[in-house]
């Protein structure tokens, strides 16, 4: 909770729209705090919209860089293929139908900060609610079952979300959702490389499970790579890194000179869209790192389809 005191702006803010309240902190009798109240409903709202958006509505981004590559691809059947999924993705859009018949798993980044008080309603429900009702009355395809391995039962909602939450600073919620298909995601991989395998070994390993995914990830694909933490760690950096808008490099240089040439040399492989022949293999290679072990060299790759759904929001 915020120990700050309310200030001037804080005070105007609360006069408009925004709900605060005031706590008593915990070990100091003589001072009060503010939290911002924010309905578990809002949560629910935004989390269903969001995910409708995903589904419906292709990133800038990545209709921009289809447009592009499409202009210039060699392959006559890979500019085929690039033209029928930049039409898909306008009738999508249109129509408010989803890009892909595969809706995805339903993943949830929150940046939850610390001065806000979740009220009247169980966040994680409130998330699950939004992803049942954008999935049921969006009539998205549900695709989760319950159990992995021993009672594949479709829960019939697309619930349970996977949730990642980080506490922030401030009086904000930053809600981002994506619509992982599993077709991409099945071709990712994770490997605890050893120091010593350095860059070079970080770079085969990444062109290595692009290039062997071949066609079945739907290209031309986006690879979000995640290096360093632990293991679980670069495997959610991977997926963050997805979040990342296409042709925005890593602000480090060396990462950014290293995203270039791992593209680069994925594209060599001739793989095209649709696994069809072309140059246009990937889209955009993003990396993400973290400080890791001094024994350890922790590589994931989350690799996405080019129908990458994802939204956000802050509240
Ligand atoms: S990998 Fe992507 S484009 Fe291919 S079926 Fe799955 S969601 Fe659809």
């Amino acid at each position: 909770m915020s120990s700050k005191k309310m200030t001037e702006p804080r005070r105007s803010a609360i006069k408009k729209e925004l709900r605060y309240v005031a706590i008593l902190r915990i070990g100091n009798n003589s001072e009060v705090s503010y939290v911002r109240e924010i309905k578990a409903e809002v949560i629910q709202n935004t989390v269903r919209d969001l995910f409708l958006q995903a589904n419906y509505f292709i990133g800038k981004d990545v209709y921009d860089k289809l447009k592009e590559q499409c202009e210039i691809e060699e392959s006559p059947v890979g500019k085929s293929v690039l033209k029928q999924i930049i039409e898909n993705d306008e009738i999508a859009s249109k129509e408010q139908i989803p890009i892909c018949q595969d809706t995805g798993l339903a993943v949830a980044f929150i940046e939850l900060g610390q001065e806000v008080l979740i009220v009247d309603g169980d966040f994680n429900e409130a998330i699950n609610q939004g992803v049942r009702e954008a999935y049921t009355k969006g009539f998205l395809r549900k695709s989760v079952v319950s159990d992995p391995v021993f009672d594949r039962k479709n829960t019939k909602d697309n619930t349970p979300a996977i949730i990642h939450v980080k506490i922030v600073p401030g009086d904000k919620v930053k809600i981002t959702v994506t619509a992982k298909g599993i077709g991409s995601e099945n071709m990712s991989s994770l490997k605890m490389l050893k120091p010593a395998d350095g860059v070079e070994g970080v770079k085969k390993f990444v062109v290595d499970t692009a290039v062997n995914a071949g066609p079945n990830p739907c290209p031309p694909i986006i690879v979000g790579v995640g290096i360093g933490g632990t293991m679980e760690m670069a495997a959610i950096l991977s997926k963050k890194a997805l979040l990342r808008p296409v042709g925005q490099y890593n602000g480090d240089l060396r990462y950014a000179q290293l995203e270039d040439e791992i593209l680069q040399e994925i594209n060599k492989s001739g793989i095209g869209p649709g696994g069809l022949g072309g140059r246009t293999t990937a889209l955009a290679v993003n990396i993400e790192y973290f400080p890791t072990h001094i024994a350890g060299l922790p590589v994931a790759v989350n690799i996405c389809c080019h129908a990458s759904r994802h939204a956000e929001k802050v509240i």
